[in-house]
């Protein structure tokens, strides 16, 4: 049977950390499929490729130079593209946007597909997305959609930035937070919804612990 545990849910519901958890603990494999779209779009601001330009977007994702290098030290998989780590890069909020609207190019996403299946071998795999269920492992035996309240995820990631030491404003973090949840909730191509038979779990009073209990369970079921 496919070896393919699926988490999809919209930016800050801490799916990306319960992913890493459980690829740890299971010593599964992880695919970070967001992390895909920020390199096609890091790659188009890169080279100065127009954000709606389907035809050179769709042969930079299908070109896509990645290689994903394992941290010295760590399990964490360092992204380095065209020879260059771009690891902090590709987080930016710039680019996160920047993800959001190549995502909701047909051509582009059709461009990832094989790429983000290859991931799948015999030592399993968490794959962490918007449409991993629905799309991508349809075949999925396990299958999570996390999420959490907006201003829920706005006060983690207002967090998160102020422990990095960047200051902004909670409001503003809020704004884009809704912003891109009905970008990526109301495209046309894969929006992000639940699939069918997945189990569905509302992080806003859990923490990444029990988060990661409920998943657990659900896969030793
Ligand atoms: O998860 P992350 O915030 O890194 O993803 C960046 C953007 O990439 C998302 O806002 C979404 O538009 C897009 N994405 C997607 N499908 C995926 C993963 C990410 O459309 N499977």
């Amino acid at each position: 049977m496919l070896k393919v545990l699926t988490i999809d849910g919209p930016s800050g519901s801490g799916k990306g950390t319960v992913a890493k958890i459980l690829a740890q603990k299971l010593e599964w494999d992880l695919l970070d499929s967001g992390a895909l779209y920020r390199l096609v779009a890091y790659g188009a601001l890169k080279h100065g490729i127009e954000l709606d330009d389907e035809q050179s977007l769709s042969e930079l994702a299908l070109n896509l130079d990645v290689e994903f290098r394992l941290e010295e030290g760590s399990e964490l998989l360092i992204p380095v593209f065209e020879g260059e780590d771009v690891s902090k890069k590709i987080r930016t909020e710039t680019c996160g946007d920047a993800a959001s609207k190549v995502a909701a190019l047909t051509p582009v996403r059709d461009a990832l597909l094989d790429r983000q299946r290859a991931f799948a071998t015999e030592a399993g795999l968490i794959a962490d997305g918007r449409d991993m269920g629905t799309v991508v492992f349809p075949d999925a035996p396990v299958k999570v959609y996390l999420s959490a309240s907006a201003e829920e995820r706005a006060e983690r990631r207002y967090n998160q930035l102020k422990s990095s030491g960047e200051s902004v404003s909670i409001a503003a973090i809020l704004d884009e937070i809704k912003a891109r949840d009905a970008r990526d909730m109301n495209r046309e191509v894969a929006p992000l919804k639940p699939a069918a038979d997945a189990i569905e779990i509302d992080s806003t009073h859990l923490s990444i612990d029990e988060v990661v209990n409920q998943v657990s369970d659900a896969l030793s079921k």
